[in-house]
């Protein structure tokens, strides 16, 4: 069987660990293999550094070197590079790299510059953390540099700024008026995106922020209409938990395309293709899901590994159930 799902961070990487760990404890799923499309959106060149913050997350985590308090970054970092710059007056400060980290976007940059693609870099990079062994291949959604910016007005007139300032340096508190995905009108999709989609058993879709991290995908030329097309039943799960996000702010970025914080407006964002829906247990938000989408209760909180596992072995198990009618 195989698997596709869409990410962002923090959040996919969570329930893809969990999506992981419940394959390889139940054996009749042991041989299943996982494609991974991650966001590029929050891509930023800093330093003259390649970052790509989803997709190292994903790295990461999935790789089993993830800080597990922070959820991005290496574990057991150090920060001498940073505090050196710091020390020097160079900017900018307001987002933090590790030492061990800045290895990946070195040798990121390093075989950017030499010509090879982010999908075959990242490639090498999923090689170093041992995914492939694992059944997992991580995609870039495109190739084609793209990054998220957001207009914000501060009070002397709107202006655009890239996602990671307004995420980590205003941490979301000025409105965004909105998002704009610079270099997306002339991107296309990865090598073995679409094909990942069309040709998958189950699509999930993991609680990942529906704006800047799903909603990006799905402004990949191709991508939405692969994922109207596919046979695969398409699963989402809410990233809201009791009706609010954790760890993140998107409700902010809800507000800023016009729609309000609840899993039925966000399912509403899915509704050309979705198939599935999870929605929290907490409360009795499930609203008017979608016509035709089947909706399930279930506790969305990813405490530790073994509810992350749950919830995906929910998600997966709606997926084979939807796919068997
Ligand atoms: P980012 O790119 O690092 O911001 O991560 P993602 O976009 O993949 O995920 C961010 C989203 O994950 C946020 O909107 C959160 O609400 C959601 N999230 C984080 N932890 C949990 C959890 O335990 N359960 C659920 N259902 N959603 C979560
Ligand atoms: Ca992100």
């Amino acid at each position: 069987m195989h698997v596709t799902a869409l990410s962002g961070g923090v959040g996919g990487a969570r329930f893809l660990r969990g999506l992981t760990t419940h394959l390889a404890r139940t054996s009749d799923l042991a041989d299943t293999t996982l494609t991974v499309i991650g966001n590029t959106g929050d891509d930023i060149t800093l330093f003259g550094l390649r970052v790509c913050p989803d997709l190292d997350t994903l790295l990461y985590t999935l790789g089993g070197g993830v800080h597990e308090g922070q959820g991005w970054g290496r574990a057991d970092d150090t920060a001498a590079v940073q505090t050196e710059l710091a020390a020097l007056g160079v900017q900018p400060q307001w987002f933090g790299l590790g030492d061990r980290d800045l290895g990946t976007h070195i040798a990121r940059s390093l075989w950017l510059g030499q010509g090879h693609t982010l999908s075959e870099v990242t490639a090498r990079l999923a090689d170093r953390w041992g995914l492939p062994d694992g059944g997992i291949t991580l995609l870039p959604m495109t190739d084609t540099p793209v990054e998220t910016h957001v207009v914000v007005d501060e009070g002397e007139g709107p202006r655009a700024v890239h996602f990671q300032e307004w995420w980590v340096r205003m941490r979301a508190a000025v409105p965004a008026q909105r998002f704009l995905v610079v270099g997306m009108e002339r991107a296309t999709a990865a090598p073995g995106v679409l094909d990942a989609i069309r040709k998958a058993d189950v699509v999930l879709l993991p609680p990942s922020n529906p704006v800047v991290s799903v909603g990006i995908i799905l402004g990949v030329p191709g991508v939405r209409d692969a994922l109207r097309g596919t046979q695969a039943p398409v699963i989402g799960v809410s990233p809201l938990v009791g009706g609010r996000p954790l760890r993140g702010h998107a409700d902010a970025c809800l507000r800023a395309i016009g729609v309000e914080t609840s899993s039925a407006a966000v399912a509403g964002l899915y509704a050309d293709f979705l198939t599935g829906w999870l929605v929290d247990d907490s409360l009795d938000e499930v609203g008017e899901a979608p016509a035709g989408v089947h909706v399930r209760r279930r506790p969305l909180l990813m405490r530790d590994l073994d509810s992350a596992a749950d919830l995906a072995g929910a998600a997966l198990g709606l997926g084979l159930e939807l796919r068997r009618r």
